[in-house]
């Protein structure tokens, strides 16, 4: 059984010791009660796998000699997997050739402690570990934000479009997406210069933010072009939602922008249930409803249901 020692923060890290050694785990849990980290328990390879899976720690602590599933087997398994690969990897070891730390190390292990170990020095190493994988975790993050509306960017949007997109096919959730797009916004640079089309985006961004739920992920697609999905929506709740939010930008104050008009057209496309459609296709009718809305004058909203009839079936037929 998992065991988790807890003090007080849940956003504290937490730190997963797997060791066979009962001792090692009260010494630990006595001299690091003074850092800033949760400790969780495994006393035996396996254990310490599943609750790596389960708990995304954000170390471990690992033993090399363990019955069963020894050290090096648990770090060949947890790098093995995706959702595990990340998590750095502390080894403690009475094992001291250097045979055996570049066998953990080029398996991918983050560093090598030699028991009976100092536990200064291990608190040091545990901090700098724990630091780093917190700011990689940051820089990822970073890499999937767009700097100038703080949206998530088009590379989070593919990632997370294709994922909820096979969630849709495989438990028949409703699912839309929504492009949408700023009317004229040439005008607003060429009149007003960039800054201020600047100024505009990150307005429109607002209040995408404002208006859609927690659930709802809202990108920039590029230029002044806004993608959003919404889990569990179906297209005609999706198109109720963005005409709030077409209303809205529409009303908005725009500063630096008075006297021109800022609006949007949004295209929706959105499906009740498993949808036949590839993630492509999907976007592609969303894309389309985005050009059939500027076609009919722009400053509007179209949505439809899919599964659309395939164009190429109903020929036939
Ligand atoms: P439509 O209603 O048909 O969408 O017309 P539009 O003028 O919005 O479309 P068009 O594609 O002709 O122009 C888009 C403009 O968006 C051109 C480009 O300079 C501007 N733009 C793209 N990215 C940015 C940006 O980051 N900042 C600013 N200020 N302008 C941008
Ligand atoms: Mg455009
Ligand atoms: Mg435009």
């Amino acid at each position: 059984m998992l065991k988790v020692t807890r003090h007080s923060d849940e956003s504290r890290p937490t730190v997963l010791v797997i060791d066979d050694s009962v001792d090692v785990h009260r010494l630990l849990t006595v001299k690091l009660r003074n850092e800033d980290i949760d400790l969780a328990h495994a006393h035996d390879g396996i254990e310490g796998i599943d609750a790596a899976r389960r708990t995304h720690p954000a170390a471990i602590l690992l033993d090399m000699d363990m019955p069963g599933l020894d050290g090096l087997g648990v770090i060949r398994r947890l790098k093995d997997d995706d959702t595990t690969q990340h998590i750095p990897i502390i080894v403690l070891s009475s094992m001291r050739r250097p045979e055996d730390k570049v066998a953990a190390f080029e398996l991918g292990a983050s560093d090598y402690i030699t028991k009976p170990f100092d536990l200064t020095e291990l608190r040091v190493r545990l901090r700098a570990t724990l630091k780093m994988h917190h700011l990689l975790q940051l820089l990822a993050q970073r890499a999937q934000v767009d700097g100038l509306t703080g949206l998530w960017n088009r590379s989070f949007f593919d990632e997370r479009w294709t994922q909820e997109h096979a969630r849709c096919q495989r438990h028949g959730h409703p699912l839309s997406v929504a492009i949408l797009d700023i009317d004229h916004f040439k005008r607003v640079n060429d009149t007003k210069g960039h800054p201020v089309g600047d100024a505009v985006l990150a307005g429109v961004a607002k209040i995408l933010r404002r208006e859609l739920r927690q659930s709802d992920s809202a990108c920039r697609y590029g230029g002044e072009e806004f993608v959003f999905i919404m889990p569990d929506t179906s297209a005609s709740e999706a198109l109720n939602l963005c005409e709030r939010v077409r209303a809205s930008i529409e009303s908005a104050k725009h500063p630096g922008a008075e006297g021109i008009a800022v609006t949007v057209s949004i295209g929706v496309a959105g499906c009740a249930g498993a949808c036949p459609n590839s993630a492509q296709d999907w976007l592609a009718a969303a894309d389309r409803n985005l050009y059939a809305a500027k076609n009919a004058g722009r400053n509007r909203s179209i949505s439809n249901d899919l599964p659309i009839v395939d164009p190429l079936v109903k020929a036939a037929g």
